[in-house]
């Protein structure tokens, strides 16, 4: 994309090769259902359902669903989470990701999607790889505190490091989680210190804190420039508490102004995922309608907020035409 032609944009969406998500992940959100429901089938047959229904390696699924929202750009952001569910598979190492993203990237040659390289921070040679992704293939870096690590903590400041050099950004999952996840790590917080360490970091809170920290939020972002805030996940309260999200995304708004405010749908797409897309629509409708209240273009807005976060990512394609 470039600025003549601004379009809606998705901050934080997924897809994947289920080769690159543990299936512990799977297993404990079966558990979790199970322990809910009193069902005790047997859960190996439900995972590979599962994962089967997350099937869209080549993003075409993703892709059809967004375009149908008449989103015309997309963020997809990926996951490292083999080290914190223990589980050494190879596809699961963070150069399997970097491998499929470029082919991703390769498929829609036409620039449909950018990519934030997932990485646990606690690998040894987290920095190396966070600056080979940034030199070849992804525009920022998402980082995923619940699993296990706090984002102050001196493991992560190498990675930070990295992407200051590079002037890309760290995109960080923020809010709640649940087991085998740990919810402390998703609080807002200890953001105010990352910023004070790493005062030139672009930062992006992925999810803005929903549904606990929502104020915190937007009050560490406030007074750090770089800090910006994703507003997916705050779409799963559309049903129930409509007017909770719309006082949210106006709040945000008046406080941060227009550019450090992200749309995003945190939507995982695949084969078995239909049944979510009418809430997609949905949710781009309620933001649109949101913000045309506030007097916001919100294009024009993405298109401000998408020059900031891959403008080392333009001047690196720039120097090698
Ligand atoms: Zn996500």
């Amino acid at each position: 994309m470039d600025e003549a032609d601004p379009m809606k944009i998705d901050f934080h969406c997924h897809c994947f090769d289920p080769a690159l998500l543990p299936a512990a992940y799977q297993q404990a959100l079966v558990r979790g259902h199970q322990a809910r429901t009193g069902n005790t089938k047997p859960i190996e047959p439900i995972v590979d359902r599962m994962r089967a229904n997350m099937n869209d390696p080549d993003g075409a699924v993703l892709r059809q669903s967004l375009e149908g929202c008449g989103i015309g750009h997309a963020f997809v952001i990926g996951l490292d989470w083999g080290l914190a569910l223990d589980d050494p598979a190879p596809s699961l190492h963070p150069l399997k990701q970097l491998e499929w993203a470029t082919r991703l990237k390769a498929l829609h040659s036409d620039g449909f999607f950018s990519f934030a390289f997932g990485i646990d921070p606690r690998r040894a040679d987290a920095a190396e790889l966070v600056k080979h992704a940034l030199e070849t293939c992804a525009e920022g870096v998402k980082i995923y505190p619940p699993a296990g690590f706090r984002p102050d903590d001196e493991v992560c400041d190498s990675v930070y490091e990295q992407v200051i050099a590079a002037d890309a950004y760290v995109i960080t999952h923020t809010g709640r989680q649940s087991y085998p996840f740990d919810l402390e790590k998703g609080r807002v917080e200890p953001y105010a210190s990352v910023q004070r360490r790493h005062p030139e970091l672009k930062l992006v809170l992925a999810h803005a804190g929903v549904p606990f920290w929502g104020a915190e939020a937007i009050e560490v972002a406030k007074g750090h420039p770089k800090t910006m805030l994703e507003v997916s996940g705050w779409h799963k309260f559309l049903e129930n508490e409509p007017d909770r999200v719309r006082d949210f995304l106006l709040r945000a708004w008046q406080e941060l102004g227009p550019y450090k405010v992200l749309f995003g749908t945190d939507l995982v797409s695949g084969p078995g995922m239909s049944s979510r897309l009418p809430l997609l629509q949905r949710w781009v409708d309620f933001y649109e309608e949101t913000a045309s209240r506030a007097g916001i273009d919100t294009v024009k807005a993405a298109a401000a907020s998408f020059q900031n976060l891959t403008v080392a990512a333009s001047r690196r394609a720039a120097s090698l035409v």
